[in-house]
């Protein structure tokens, strides 16, 4: 895991910080702010020596996540871990390798000296044009890409210098003795876009601590009973529902519901998934007039488990009808975004569709677009070693949930 090396914006103190974590605390002032930006993150690596301002820093794609792919008939996950080299310079690597582990990384900001070249588009991480894994790392499985849901998408930059030729900074050698200074001012971003934001963790409209966990994406307010999350750099209410409460509630598990459109299959009403899943069991003629949601859930878990869950919950027929306000107890917080279950949904359809053959042979030509999203906890209770919710059909062992949990301490 890569680490980064921040100073609390409050008191100066060195804090270190985890690539996923949203919120730095500060040991020494005991400061929790939350870590924004615009677009990616963006790191510096260390040179050696101080930066000139003439440094110029090359950017790389840093991408960390699960690939879902389909190959005969069985849906796989595989961790990818790789950065590839995201402007054209030759002579720089075409990926940083292990390099990053080994060192401290900074982000970047306005006033880091040198100019940053333009990052190109990111393209699929699992394309061939993105380069081979790392070591250490499982190639992706062969056969069809259905998904990747990144725990990390960021930039980070290597500084290079020309001098009589082009020099790492980094590895503090000379890498392309040929090479020529860049001309095109155009190549360059502007400094502004860079950098992070500290946002403080107080609600905005009440001023209360909000409560926040390290990896969390939605900070609830006790208060208020809303939940927030950033958009860019500022906070953003976010509608927050819990179905009717078993008693007694010992955890609340979060789930996105997600309306969304699919191309080329007629999946309108529960009663097209119910078709879809070839579910056996009478047709009710309310499915027909019941708009179909996927239920998601909205943490990071392996996929088994969130296959699992998802496929329970989505299938439920009557849903219990969710209402508004915040989990009255512990809950497992959001890590993974809207956007993101959004991107399962092909996997979830591949994982439904009985029989599975004639669905998994379109899956290419299947397109899914994301029309609304909720956010929803559902109530859990304790059964021995499982958290169960009898009316959606969950179970789910306290391991998992631990594990979940542990992603996110909330220190
Ligand atoms: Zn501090
Ligand atoms: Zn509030």
């Amino acid at each position: 895991m890569w680490r980064i090396a921040q100073a609390c914006p409050q008191c100066g103190a060195a804090v270190s910080l985890g690539e996923a974590d949203r919120l730095l605390i500060c040991g020494y002032c005991r400061c929790r702010l939350y870590i924004a930006a615009e677009g990616p993150f963006r790191y510096l690596l260390p040179s050696r020596g101080c930066l000139p301002e003439e440094v110029i820093h090359v950017p790389y794609w840093r991408i960390r996540g699960q690939v879902f792919t389909l190959e005969e008939g069985k849906i796989g996950q595989r961790l990818l871990d790789r950065t590839y080299r995201a402007a054209d310079l030759p002579g720089v690597p075409d990926s940083l390798g292990i390099r990053p582990q080994a060192v401290k990384l900074r982000f970047a900001g306005a006033d880091s000296p040198g100019r940053f070249l333009r990052p190109k588009e990111r393209i699929r991480p699992t394309s061939p044009e993105s380069g081979p894994p790392l070591p250490g790392c499982e190639p992706p499985l062969p056969g069809r890409d259905l998904a990747f849901i990144g725990e990390t998408k960021s930039i980070v930059y290597l500084p290079v210098l020309f001098r009589d030729g082009l020099y790492d900074r980094l590895a503090g050698r000379k890498i392309a003795p040929a090479a020529q200074p860049i001309d095109d001012t155009s190549r360059f971003e502007e400094k502004a876009a860079l950098g992070v934001r500290f946002l403080a963790t107080l609600c905005p409209r009440c001023g209360w601590d909000l409560e926040s966990a390290r990896e969390a994406l939605v900070l609830l307010c006790r208060t208020c009973g809303v939940g927030w999350n950033v958009q860019g750099t500022r906070w953003q209410t976010i509608p927050v529902c819990c179905l009717p409460g078993q008693c007694p509630t010992d955890l609340w598990l979060p789930f996105w519901i997600i309306r969304a459109s699919v191309k080329d299959l007629d999946l309108e009403t529960y009663a097209d998934l119910a078709r879809l899943a070839n579910l056996p069991r009478l047709p009710d003629p309310r499915w027909e007039g019941e708009a179909l949601c996927f239920w998601i859930p909205a943490c990071k878990m392996q996929l088994t488990t969130s296959l699992r869950l998802a496929r329970a919950a989505t299938l439920t027929f009557p849903k219990p009808v969710p209402e508004p306000g915040i989990p009255d107890c512990e809950h497992v917080p959001v890590t993974l975004s809207a956007e993101e279950a959004a991107e399962t949904i092909k996997v979830i359809l591949c994982d439904l569709g009985r029989p599975r053959a004639p669905l998994q042979e379109r899956i290419d030509s299947i397109a899914v677009r994301p029309d609304s999203a909720q956010l929803v906890y559902a109530p859990l209770r304790k059964i021995h070693a499982d958290f169960v919710h009898a009316g959606l059909s969950l179970c789910v062992n306290e391991k998992i949930v631990q594990f979940g949990r542990a992603l996110s301490l909330n220190l």
